[in-house]
């Protein structure tokens, strides 16, 4: 089927350099924790996304040598040989499914991690502004010398060469983000005093040098894009102007402009949350590049809107359409929109756990459970292996994240009848009610997905509005029980620091409140009073509940005994936005406060050093720690004579119910439920590959270095 007249447009091929792009969807540089050092995997993630129809797809940083070895942070390096057979794997899996393979060269410059390489980090001028910990690391810079830089270029060059010989078509050299290309346009880094450093010419000579060298030593094998930050939110950048100016320096080198927004330092800018930043808004800013150059130019935006996309690339602001974060949550994006199966789509929600996971070591994501897991547990976005036993007949108790996720499965998979039961009258368990606070509304895509698909599944039946006891689900007459019953919030005031209850809380107090009782139940304090909110968690729910009481009149304050307000933001990047909302609006916060006891009217806490803290209050609300709700999980295998009695085979216990946790992981349990249904014992995940296979000990002493002489 044709694609849809008005997205018609993102399916027109087009020219970049010596390469042509099948479409207009380009999956841009982005990090998966695996790179070169899982390479399987690594191959597997990047494959799926060529297979769905984007026209190019990247890979993430690939440091160019070890004065930027990026451990721990995760680069797919190339280096030498061995890093270019790793790379051949991704570039040819990529290949197998049409689509072109793009490397991004990569230099970090003062922020290089190195901490294997333990190199010194090279800077223009021996200058780096802080990066927070643990990212940033310690010490003052060196100042590139001349030999300095024609090392690194020739690193450039050589990478470049190895990136053609694993067959990429693409090589993208990173002039963005605040790493070291960037770090010379800046004057805010660049105080050289000779031909490298001064005016925007001098400052952009490394760059149009490097990017001339590399197009004198690939020639046509490949196209050469670029990847520039054309504007940032502090000082570390360069402006909108010099962008332009840069662009007309650096034109005749460069195949394809590949535009984003913000550094490392500021780096919501570009990874923007939906909390903040709504999609298209860095359009303007592209705009201003458009009248500078006549090469296609990919741009990102948060992308997810097809219709958006079409008029973006119809406006000629941009040609391509940049993404990575659409790509994660659907690799086969671009294949439903070509196909017209707009409802299919699983939409990013811009909640960014896919860069707080990525800093923890794995790539995660709310709406795709598969993302990352290709290779690693054979599972594919768009495809289910048919159950062996179809005819049974699966209830599915709580319709929250995990529950859905579940019973979508297991329809998928075939499964004759799965009924989806919830006392609530709506699908989305604990998710409904937080999308309706501040900021949250976008995280609705996840709901309104799955509602999608279960109005569209036959074999798939919501039931709400009835809440089941155990003698309920032993009548119920399904075979398999899956309880997805979810979790409440502690009105103990227990949490991770202090593991006991909150002095002086009782059960039932008026004037004491869990986020349920305010979300769900609509309770509130008497109008205009002052509240607490003490935030032990972190996540979005203190800092949420706090916004959504200043917004409603409320005076409030934040106390938490993190150092930072809402200290979860700061990996999901809206942290600082979030803080800067709630100053606005007069909430005060109280960093590195553990509260030891309450009365009415009183908080009393602690800070680091046991110094005494408190503050009026009339409310206070606790957003501690969740408790799972298993009780029914209990009840019914307590009594295993009566589920068999019952004609029940199984029953599982997912989701928060099993254990309280970030929506990526309790989506990921109904997903690894539904795919692992009849392996021997389902309730446990079955082994996952690990990388690598296999180990080989070099020849000879392992220890050399430390014999004696
Ligand atoms: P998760 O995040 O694990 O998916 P949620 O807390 O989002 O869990 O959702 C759990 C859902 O389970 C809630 O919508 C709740 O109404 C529902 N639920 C809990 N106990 C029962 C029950 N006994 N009968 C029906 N629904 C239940």
């Amino acid at each position: 089927m044709p694609p849809a007249d008005h997205h018609k447009v993102l399916f027109e091929p087009i020219e970049i350099g010596p390469k042509t792009l099948r479409n207009r969807f380009y999956n841009v540089p982005h990090g998966t924790a695996y790179g070169t050092q899982r390479p399987a995997t690594w191959a597997a993630y990047r494959a799926v996304r060529a297979e769905g129809g984007w026209a190019a797809v990247s890979t993430e940083f690939s440091s160019v040598g070890p004065s930027s070895d990026e451990v721990p942070l995760h680069s797919s390096d190339i280096w030498d040989d061995e890093d270019v057979r790793r790379h051949k794997l991704m570039v040819d899996s990529v290949h197998k499914h049409g689509a072109l393979a793009a490397i991004e060269l990569h230099h970090g410059g003062a922020h290089a991690m190195r901490r294997l390489s333990r190199e010194p980090a090279l800077s223009p001028s021996g200058l780096a502004p802080e990066l927070p910990p643990p990212f940033g690391p310690p010490g003052t810079p060196k100042a590139m010398t001349r030999d300095d830089i024609e090392r690194v270029q020739l690193d450039f060059v050589a990478a470049a060469l190895r990136a053609r010989d694993a067959g990429y078509d693409v090589v993208n050299v990173l002039a963005g983000y605040g790493y070291l290309f960037a770090q010379f346009l800046s004057p805010f880094h660049n105080h050289r005093v000779d031909a490298y450093g001064g005016s925007l010419e001098n400052r952009a000579r490394f760059w149009v040098e490097t990017l001339a060298r590399i197009r004198d030593a690939v020639g046509t094998d490949c196209a050469i894009a670029t990847r520039m930050s054309v504007e940032t939110q502090g000082p570390w950048g360069h402006t909108i102007d010099e962008s332009v100016a840069l662009v007309g320096m650096a034109d005749r080198f460069v195949d394809l402009w590949d535009l984003n927004v913000g550094s490392v330092l500021d780096w919501a800018s570009d990874i923007s949350p939906s909390r903040l930043i709504p999609e298209g808004s860095n359009l303007p800013v592209f705009e201003r590049i458009r009248h500078a150059t006549t090469k296609p130019i990919v741009g990102v935006s948060r992308w997810t809107s097809p219709d958006l996309m079409a008029q973006a690339v119809r406006s000629g602001v941009i040609d391509i359409i940049g993404s990575a974060r659409q790509s994660i949550a659907d690799p086969f994006f671009p294949q439903k929109i070509h196909d017209g199966r707009i409802e299919d789509v699983r939409e990013c929600m811009g909640i960014n756990l896919c860069i707080s996971s990525l800093d923890r070591g794995n790539l995660t994501c709310a709406q795709n459970a598969t993302a990352g897991e290709e290779y690693r547990r054979g599972w594919h976005p768009e495809r289910f292996e048919p159950l062996a036993r179809p005819e049974v007949g699966v209830l599915v108790v709580g319709a929250g994240p995990a529950g859905m996720e579940a019973a979508i499965g297991l329809a998928r998979r075939g499964a004759e009848m799965v009924h989806l039961v919830d006392a609530a009258e709506h699908l989305g368990g604990h998710l409904r009610p937080a999308v309706e606070l501040p900021g949250l509304q976008e995280w609705r895509r996840f709901i309104d997905h799955r509602s999608i698909q279960i109005d569209g599944l036959p074999n798939v039946q919501f039931i709400g509005s009835t809440r089941l006891t155990a003698a309920d689900v032993r009548d119920y007459g399904a075979s398999h029980v899956i309880l997805a019953t979810g979790a409440r919030w502690l009105s103990t005031g227990v949490t991770p620091q202090t593991h006991g209850p909150l002095e002086g809380v009782a059960e039932g107090a008026d004037w004491i409140f869990t986020p349920e009782q305010i979300l769900v139940h609509g309770r509130r304090p008497a109008l205009g009073s002052r509240v607490t909110v003490y935030d032990a968690e972190g996540i979005y729910m203190g800092t949420g509940i706090a916004q959504l009481l200043a917004d409603e009149g409320f005076d409030v304050c934040i106390v938490t005994p993190h150092d930072q307000v809402g200290a979860e933001g700061d990996l999901t990047l809206d942290g600082p936005a979030v803080r800067r909302s709630l100053h606005r609006s007069g909430v005060g916060m109280h960093r590195a406060i553990v509260l030891t006891a309450v009365e009415q009217g009183r908080v009393f806490g602690a800070g680091e050093f046991e110094e005494p803290f408190s503050c009026e209050t009339d409310a206070l609300v606790l957003v501690t720690m969740r408790s799972p709700l298993d009780q029914l999980y209990g009840e019914l295998v307590d009594d295993r004579a009566a589920l068999t009695a019952a004609g029940i085979e199984a029953v599982f216990c997912i989701g928060d119910a099993l254990s309280p946790r970030p929506i990526a992981e309790v989506t990921f349990d109904g997903h690894r439920l539904a795919r692992e249904f009849e392996s021997p014992n389902p309730a446990v995940a079955l082994p996952y590959k690990r990388e690598p296979l296999h180990l080989e000990l070099p020849d000879g002493d392992l220890f050399l270095g430390g014999r004696s002489r």
